[in-house]
C-alpha cells in the first residue's frame, strides 16, 4: 500500500488537498492506516479494475466454466477453445461423419 501511494502520489495535481479516505490494512504482522487523496483512490480503482488473474483465460462457451487450462481446454466440460480447439473439433466431426454408415 505504501509503495503504491509512493508511486502515484507525485502525480497528484492537488497535493495539499485533505485526504478523502483512510485505508486500513491489518495483517498478522500488524496494522497501518493510510490517509489517501482523491488522486490515490482513483489510481487504486483503475489498478484494481485493470487487474486480471493470470489463471483467467476467459469463460467456456459450452458450460460457462471459468477454468480453462493453458491449452484453453475447459476443466469442467472438456471443450477445447481457440483456433487449435476449433481445428481439432472440426477434425473430430469429419472423422465421425466418415465413420457413420
Ligand atoms: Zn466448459
Amino acid at each position: 500500500m505504501a509503495a503504491f501511494i509512493d508511486a502515484v502520489a507525485p502525480y497528484d495535481r492537488q497535493p495539499e488537498a485533505d485526504p478523502v479516505a483512510m485505508v486500513g490494512v491489518r495483517t498478522a504482522l500488524g496494522e497501518a492506516v493510510f490517509p489517501v487523496s482523491d488522486h490515490v483512490i482513483r489510481a487504486m480503482c483503475k489498478a484494481l479494475a485493470a487487474y486480471r488473474d493470470p489463471e483467467d483465460r476467459g469463460t467456456c462457451v459450452e458450460c460457462g466454466g471459468r477454468h480453462l487450462d493453458e491449452n484453453l481446454h475447459c476443466q469442467e466440460c472438456g471443450r477445447l477453445h481457440g483456433i487449435l480447439g476449433q481445428v481439432i473439433a472440426q477434425h473430430a466431426r469429419r472423422v465421425a461423419a466418415e465413420e457413420a454408415p
